[in-house]
């Protein structure tokens, strides 16, 4: 078996007292889309967080691409791969689309490589980059912040509720070109609440409850027998 990209073992965090991660365990395989799923509260925001770096766990351990990260910093996992779209997009809005894209060429990837890989994904960023991009679309935001983390050419691209306020239509068209991204051999972890639409383009499912993975397989088997779970917001 090749190792997987992301492997969770055990993982336990805490905010104050409270233990929100009790044992996670979880891995990606390279190549692959993972969906990760759950109800509110369940935790998922928080096993961003920590595998992202931005929190500390209490225990267990975190592989990426095989190396020992847990605790590692932010840039250190950029190194080794990692790129997060956190919740709620990251983009610069006083500055354009293409101002956004040009300063990811700090990342160590030519300018011009880096418009033309976000162009190519999304040709309506073409036509609005001298927009300011705090002015775009909710759903061109994120493609934006998408376009920003594939400058970083990440091994694993961690997304978390990409369809944040967003509409329907919108949020199909932004998966879409998830798996697309995902056939150029980029390993993806997304978070989401409308689980119909990530397990269509999912070749796994994880299903989180009370700060644990309660089931983990197949999109159709995970729609099969956890329903009630995974349906209860949006669908
Ligand atoms: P959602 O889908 O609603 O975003 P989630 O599965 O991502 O939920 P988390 O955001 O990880 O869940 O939250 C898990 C638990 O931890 C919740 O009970 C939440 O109230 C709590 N929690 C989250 N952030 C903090 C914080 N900064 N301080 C204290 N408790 C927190």
């Amino acid at each position: 078996m090749t190792v997987p990209i992301l492997e969770v073992i055990d993982l336990h965090a805490a905010y104050g007292r409270i233990e929100v991660l009790r044992g996670v365990d979880l891995a990606v395989p390279k190549g692959a889309v993972m969906a990760l799923l759950g109800p509110n509260g369940a935790g998922k925001s928080t096993l961003v967080k920590v595998i992202s770096g931005q929190k500390a766990a209490t225990s267990g351990d975190i592989h990426l691409a095989g190396v020992h990260v847990k605790g590692a910093k932010p840039d250190d996992l950029a190194r080794v791969g990692l790129c997060t779209i956190p919740e709620g997009r990251s983009v610069f809005p006083n500055l354009t689309v293409e101002e956004n894209l040009r300063l990811m060429s700090y990342a160590g990837v030519p300018a011009p490589a880096v418009l033309d890989t976000a162009f190519s994904y999304f040709p309506r960023l073409h036509e609005r980059r001298r927009q300011l991009a705090g002015t775009l679309s909710g759903g061109e935001q994120q493609m934006l912040a998408m376009s920003r983390a594939l400058a970083s050419d990440p091994a694993l691209l961690l997304l978390d509720e990409l369809s944040m306020g967003l509409a329907p239509l919108i949020v199909d068209e932004l998966y879409d070109t998830v798996a697309r991204i995902a056939e150029s051999g980029v390993s993806i972890l997304c978070i989401e609440q409308f689980a119909r639409t990530a397990l269509r383009v999912s070749d796994y499912a994880a299903v989180m409850s009370n700060g644990r993975i309660v089931a983990s397989g197949e999109p159709g088997e995970i729609l099969a027998t956890m329903a009630d779970v995974i349906l209860g917001g949006a669908a």
